[in-house]
């Protein structure tokens, strides 16, 4: 079934190191080898031996339309005739700015920038600049890309991995990031009692999604807002999940609480390589060269990624897009707790809009500590059994499913039907 990928792979491993570009993509913690993509279209990718599968890992979060969705298609193709990159300013990166702006009320500049992982980087760089304070604080099992300062109890890769910190991080950097449990308001409190004078910012992801999913607890962002502002430290809503996923507006507009600085990547590319940091006026206008906090990029606000991208807003911005995503999102979610009931095996699922985690664990999963209570080795066969039964998902427990417009009624009744029999397997 895999003959061709099982090839490929051992030829990338001689050339990449684990045979991947990104660690997410290496399948080796449900102990199998990567499969190789050769197209996708719709809800479907297809690999290189010719199996097609339902995909849920959705290029992990930008397909939100499904894949080689047409007016994306159409308006980079068209824009490809004209110029790949100019390092130098084009309409439509103001374009891009003012719909981000518009979409996201607390987003007064942006600054467009290549990855999530820089959009967070540099967020807080502004942060410190801003503030003139050099520590943050971020939540166990958030993930906010490769930043040194944040592989510090990282979600997603480093978490599915078991590298909770990485080699090459200076200890003089580490000491400056503080990392306190998810949903753990008091522990927020004795850090600001301790050293709030030293905070220049909080970091966290609105809803986290990167150790399975984990909404927020109710009055926790709200807490959040309060305890940063009270203390003069930035409130820094890492977007780059759940923004133009879980509303148009992003977490923010979903729960209502307005953070400093937004950060922003996934679906604002559309699948290229995009990010974006923006907020507040008075904090962005610290950027330069309006101000001294340095940030740049060659390829920053590339006309192909914005052209992608602002079809994407238009896109999201269609009469019942978001009610139609969780209808199918909490169809699906029905069909898993039907299935939990029936199957004899701790099961536990969470749900934030479009964004879904299966977890092998008895209790409700509320942050690290609990999410990492799953059991890994049974999510290692059920997706071995899923991707047999033609069902892509995240080869990892700590990432999440991420359903998209493109998914019919009848492709998730099929999903349901696979993740019957891939569960009853393991009864
Ligand atoms: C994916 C992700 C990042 C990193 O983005 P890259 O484009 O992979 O660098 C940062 N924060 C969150 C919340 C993410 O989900």
């Amino acid at each position: 079934m895999f003959e061709r990928s099982r090839e490929e792979y051992e030829r990338a491993c001689q050339y990449l190191p684990g045979g991947v570009n990104s660690p997410a993509r290496s399948f080796s913690s449900v102990r199998e080898e990567p499969v190789f993509i050769e197209r996708a279209e719709g809800s479907k990718v297809y690999d290189i031996d010719g199996n097609e599968y339902i995909d849920f890992v959705s290029s992990w979060g930008p397909m939100l339309f499904g894949h080689c969705q047409e007016d994306v298609i159409e308006a980079v193709s068209e824009q490809l005739d004209k110029g790949t990159s100019f390092g130098a300013p084009t309409i439509v990166e103001t374009e891009m700015a003012e719909e981000i702006a518009d979409l996201i009320p607390t987003v007064d500049r942006v600054r467009m920038v290549n990855s999530g992982t820089e959009a967070t980087m540099s967020a807080v760089r502004l942060a410190r600049g801003y503030t003139g304070r050099d520590k943050i604080i971020k939540f166990t099992g958030n993930y906010h890309g490769h930043g040194d300062s944040f592989l510090i109890k990282a979600g997603s890769g480093p978490a599915t991995l078991g590298l909770p910190d990485s080699p090459g991080v200076p200890e003089d950097l580490a000491s400056l990031t503080i990392s306190v449990p998810y949903n753990d308001e008091e522990a927020i409190q004795k850090v600001f009692e301790k050293e709030g004078d030293d905070i220049a910012a909080v970091i966290l992801e609105p809803v986290a999604a990167n150790m399975g999913v984990v909404p927020p607890q109710p009055g926790f962002l709200e807490f959040l807002r309060r305890i940063t502002s009270e203390e003069g430290a930035v409130l820094i809503f890492d977007e780059v999940m759940t923004g133009f996923r879980v509303a148009a507006g992003g977490a923010q507009e979903y729960y209502e609480v307005e953070p400093d600085l937004t950060c922003l990547g996934k679906i604002i590319g559309a699948g290229f390589p995009v990010g974006a940091f923006g907020g507040k006026a008075e904090i962005m206008d610290e950027v330069a060269p309006k101000g001294p906090v340095y940030q740049a990029g060659t390829l920053s606000g590339n006309p192909l990624a914005m052209t992608a991208g602002l079809e994407m807003m238009k896109l999201i911005q269609q009469e019942g897009v978001y009610e139609e995503l969780k209808n199918k999102s909490d169809y699906l979610r029905e069909g898993m707790e039907e299935l939990k009931r029936e199957i004899d095996l701790p099961l536990s699922i969470n749900q934030v809009g479009s964004l879904l985690s299966l977890f092998f664990t008895d209790e409700r999963v509320v942050d690290y500590e609990t999410a990492t209570s799953s059991d890994t080795e049974l999510y290692a066969e059920y997706f071995q059994n899923m991707l047999r039964g033609g069902i892509y998902i995240a080869p990892s427990q700590f990432e999440a499913m991420f359903v998209s417009a493109a998914h019919s009624r009848e492709e998730l009744d099929e999903t349901l039907e696979v993740m019957e029999a891939s569960l009853k397997e393991l009864e």
